[in-house]
């Protein structure tokens, strides 16, 4: 058989400054997490300056909706998430749902973003989108968090 530990995998989760001001959405979606087996791993609430901002956006630089990005995230405090279960990246991916607000309500209704989301850009929550982003993320958000390190002790639990 395979071990669930083969399949354990870490992502990066956020709730934007948009859910965060808003004390019921953001016990709401906190509550989620939790009723969708993911482990927290860690958790941090912190707010961003425009130059974090800036630099965590960076490939988005030159789009359209960049500037807007920028300030959106930097206008108030959110929190980030270390989140554990197997498959997490597409999980939470998927609990999310559709980055533009109109695609969510229309087409996934009962995800995060289709039932809280506001704009295309004010939509609730942000998750990494592959091993190698969610490694990056990570890294951005909690410098001080070695994942090997984790792995080797609490992974066996997983089992
Ligand atoms: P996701 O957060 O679903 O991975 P992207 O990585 O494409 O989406 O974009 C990053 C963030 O930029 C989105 O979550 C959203 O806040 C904002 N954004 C993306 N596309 C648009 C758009 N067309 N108009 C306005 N804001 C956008
Ligand atoms: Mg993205």
């Amino acid at each position: 058989a395979r071990s669930l530990s083969k399949v354990l995998q870490l992502t990066l989760a956020v709730i934007k400054p948009d859910a965060v001001a808003h004390p019921l959405m953001l016990e709401a979606l906190h509550q989620r997490i939790l009723d969708n087996n993911f482990v927290i791993v860690r958790r941090k609430d912190l707010a961003w300056t425009r130059e974090d901002s800036q630099r965590f956006y960076c490939e988005h630089s030159g789009r359209f909706f960049y500037q807007r990005l920028v300030e959106f995230m930097s206008s108030g405090p959110m929190r980030a998430y270390i989140l554990a279960r197997e498959d997490a990246i597409r999980h939470w991916r998927e609990l999310m749902g559709p980055t533009k607000v109109f695609r969510a309500r229309y087409t996934s209704p009962a995800s995060i973003r289709g039932q809280f989301g506001l704009t295309d850009t004010r939509n609730t929550t942000h998750g990494s989108d592959s091993v190698e982003s969610a490694q990056r993320e990570i890294d951005f958000f909690f410098p001080d968090f070695c994942a090997e390190e984790w792995m080797k002790k609490e992974e066996p639990s997983f089992r």
